[in-house]
């Protein structure tokens, strides 16, 4: 995963594989996106065309990658991943473009970061279902037309904004992805359980109780209740016998930095740098990025939009700002609370 930030190895990775649901049926949470994708398919499967094509936006984790494996299998053809950063040239996009067969799925996780000059290939791509591109240059210049096979295109990106008005203007479908309820999580989380064979401390109650401890945890984010999971399991079957109780559960979180609001280290850190360093904000992203020694962009698309979300943040035209709320949490009393 590129901007994930959370590096697992190959063996986290095949875990993680194991734990996607691959039907839309399996799929948690995101009810309008389900409706909205049931319709679509069923229409363009009736009708014996490929899908059009879909840009998912919305934080990491959220089941972007998920949802482009689950449309190529409900419409029963080949899923190709790929991502912005990876397309370095047109000759890249090309390759990957003239490979795909009738109706399958190409996903490309993070549009935005492809180049424009690959990004242009990507239009006639889309649009007309060929591709031109140029030989030689000066007087002998040529170009040819490649035609490929309808396709989908499904893009992920963090932020719609981040995209140009043209390749935003070619998908058919657009949804963005919102972060998920606890009730929600905890359904994903018992489905995992249940693929990972965890077991309960006799009483059903208590792994009940421990998933509920870790959805609550988990940032409203499928990919960290995964993860955390995963991490309790290793704590518990390490420092315990194996089962999961909440008292086993929360040791855990701790050794990992997850606080009682699932907020981490680094959200802290962000936190009491715009509190303690810049008096609360109003502050830019580029200061706070630069104190802390970290990616404007990560920052942006990881700790944002789940501190916005609970409150603990506010964006201003000024800047960034701690609320009040965000100042408690944190033992800090912040005086201006101006949210405008
Ligand atoms: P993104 O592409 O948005 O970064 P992913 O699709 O890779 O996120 O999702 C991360 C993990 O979270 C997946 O491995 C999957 O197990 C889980 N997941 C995400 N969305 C859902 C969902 N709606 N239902 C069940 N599991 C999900």
């Amino acid at each position: 995963r590129i901007i994930s930030g959370e590096s697992a190895g190959p063996k986290e990775e095949a875990i993680n594989l194991s734990l996607r649901p691959t039907s839309l049926d399996d799929y948690v949470g995101q009810p309008r996106l389900v409706e909205k994708l049931r319709i679509v398919l069923q229409a363009v499967r009736e009708r014996n065309e490929p899908m059009e094509h879909l840009l998912l936006h919305g934080p990491p984790g959220l089941g972007k990658t998920t949802l482009a494996h689950i449309v190529a299998n409900e419409m029963g053809t080949h899923l190709t991943v790929t991502a912005g950063p990876a397309l370095t040239k047109g000759a890249d996009l090309v390759g990957t473009l003239t490979k795909l067969q009738r109706a399958d799925v190409l996903f490309i996780d993070e549009i935005h970061r492809m180049p424009v000059a690959v990004e242009e290939y990507l239009y006639s791509a889309m649009e007309d279902f060929k591709i031109d591109f140029q030989i030689d240059s000066g007087m002998h210049a040529k170009t040819i037309t490649l035609p490929i096979k309808p396709f989908t295109l499904i893009g992920a990106t963090t932020r719609a904004g981040l995209l140009s008005g043209p390749m935003r203007s070619r998908f058919g479908v657009s949804h963005n992805l919102d972060f998920y309820s606890e009730t929600d999580l905890l359904r994903i989380l018992h489905r995992s359980a249940g693929l990972l064979k965890l077991t309960a401390d006799h009483a059903d109650k208590s792994l009940e109780q421990s998933l509920e401890l870790i959805a609550s945890r988990s940032r409203g984010t499928p990919r960290i209740a995964n993860r955390l999971l995963r991490r309790v399991r290793d704590f518990a079957q390490v420092r315990s016998d194996g089962s999961l109780t909440p008292d086993v559960v929360d040791q855990a979180l701790k050794l990992e930095g997850v606080d009682k609001l699932g907020l981490d280290e680094l959200d802290r850190k962000y936190m009491r740098v715009i509190g303690e360093v810049y008096q609360g904000g109003p502050v830019g992203l580029e200061a706070v990025a630069a104190t802390l020694g970290e990616d404007a962009g990560t920052l942006e698309d990881m700790v944002e939009p789940y501190l916005l979300q609970i409150g603990f943040l506010a964006r201003t035209r000024k800047g960034r700002q701690l609320t009040r709320a965000g100042g408690e949490h944190l033992g800090m009393r912040i005086s201006t609370d101006d949210n405008g």
